[in-house]
């Protein structure tokens, strides 16, 4: 097994100053998946083919234009893991026979969001995760279907409001499900690395992407994807909403390799949790027009639970 390199990044200004998507892309200003995945081509660099499942950043790249420097090849939200093989298999055959040289090998990276992830695409991902596929997977969780409006996804938080689930009288909590844990889900077939980042942390997103760039076999991440249209706050304010996620505990930066979990940054007093809901119109109903105490000590249980078995 090839080792797995430590720290490389500790300041921001160590980043490349390079940008590998240009600006002015048709994204909502504030995206914050969008912001995950430049800071991570920062480490990726230009040799990437990105494999793109159906879904907001789809719009990235709209033929014939793309602000991309690396190559996109679009799928549906089902296909990603299918077509990365039939990618990785190409590449391997090309440099095994035909005499490709090394230098112009790819990182085959599929950019996917939850509802493709934790949905449609499970399965597909499930089996090449499984079959060792050596691939980096980028799923920029917003906790819904963004580009089609906003509906529900299995990763849609309890209590949220979404097209699909808003807060009625026969169901005052919003979403009353609670999301799939897909990290648990990806731990469970022993990836060769597997990560949370979010935006807001770029140094400890670099890290990560430095880490899964010197492996081989599947890389998965989960980008904490602040979503300023879906999840109704000022675009400037994604930072604020981000750094809240992390810091109320609702959304653990953690990473798994080599058998083990390790936290890779532990709030150090955790916020409660309203501090990161009330930024937020998809958790107003449970502010107004009365406080649901019921529904946010719900929400506040379960982040202690998990932190419990940590802290
Ligand atoms: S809907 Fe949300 S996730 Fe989708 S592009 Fe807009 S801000 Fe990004």
């Amino acid at each position: 097994m090839t080792a797995i390199p430590g720290r490389t990044f500790k300041k921001v200004k160590e980043l490349s100053p390079a940008e590998w998507i240009a600006p002015g892309s048709p994204l909502c200003a504030g995206c914050g998946g969008l912001e995950g995945l430049r800071i991570a081509e920062k480490v990726l660099g230009e040799n990437v083919i990105y494999v793109n499942a159906a879904g907001c950043l789809t719009l990235l790249s709209v033929f014939p234009f793309s602000p991309l420097r690396g190559s996109w090849l679009y799928t549906t939200m089902s296909a990603p893991a299918a077509a990365s093989q039939g990618i990785r298999d190409a590449l391997d055959v090309r440099m095994g026979k035909h005499g490709l040289p090394k230098s112009e090998d790819l990182q085959v990276v599929v950019v996917a969001g939850d509802g493709s992830t934790c949905d449609i695409g499970l399965s597909a991902n499930s089996a090449a995760i499984h079959r060792g596929l050596d691939f980096i997977y980028f799923c920029y969780d917003n906790g819904g279907y963004g580009n089609t409006g906003f509906q529900w996804s299995p990763s849609s938080p309890y209590g949220s409001s979404t097209q699909t689930t808003p807060s009625v009288a026969a169901h005052p909590a919003g979403s009353e499900m609670k999301p799939k844990d897909l990290f648990e889900i990806w731990r469970a077939h022993d990836p060769v690395y597997l990560a949370t980042v979010s935006p807001r942390e770029p140094i400890d997103l670099s890290n990560k992407f430095a880490k899964a760039k010197a492996l081989k076999g599947p890389r998965l991440f989960i980008c904490m994807a602040a979503c300023p249209t879906g999840w109704g706050f000022d675009p400037k304010d994604t930072n604020v909403v981000a750094r809240l996620a992390v810091e109320t505990g609702i959304f653990p930066l953690k990473e798994y390799a080599e058998g083990k979990v390790v936290h890779t940054k532990m709030p150090r007093k955790r916020l409660p949790v309203e501090k990161f809901l009330e930024t937020q119109k998809r958790f107003r109903h449970l502010f107004a027009p009365e406080r649901r105490d019921d529904i946010i000590a719900e929400i506040q249980k379960d982040v202690d639970s998990y932190w419990r078995l940590y802290e």
